[in-house]
């Protein structure tokens, strides 16, 4: 997914180096969780495959150690986006149903 604008300072001064160290020397441009091969057709899908680099578990941009990113092909990018949706929409209804963890004041 690309930057969006507002979020690009949050991003650090050398996420184009971070981005393509991952894509191209860790990854071996090569989709890191299922392993189609970066500017070829997926083997599922058949599109063409372009690798970004994926916050895995912590999906703040200013999160970018190099152990939370991994560089995905769309189809694998957009699952791990989905699931994060998901997760963060559960979080929120929780929240506005008052399930959530608000902190408990006595009295
Ligand atoms: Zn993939």
């Amino acid at each position: 997914m690309p930057i969006r604008p507002e979020m690009r300072n949050r991003y650090p001064e050398d996420w184009a180096l971070r981005s393509r160290f991952v894509r191209f020397y860790r990854a071996g441009n090569r989709c890191e969780w299922c392993g189609a091969e970066n500017y070829k057709p997926h083997p599922v899908t058949g599109s063409k495959v372009i690798l970004t680099v994926a916050h895995v578990y912590d999906d703040r941009p200013e999160a970018a150690g190099l152990l939370n990113l991994a560089a995905l092909c769309q189809r694998c990018h957009n699952r791990h986006d989905a699931a994060a949706r998901r997760r963060r929409r559960r979080e929120r209804l929780a929240n506005e149903s008052g399930q959530g963890s608000l902190p408990f004041v006595e009295g």
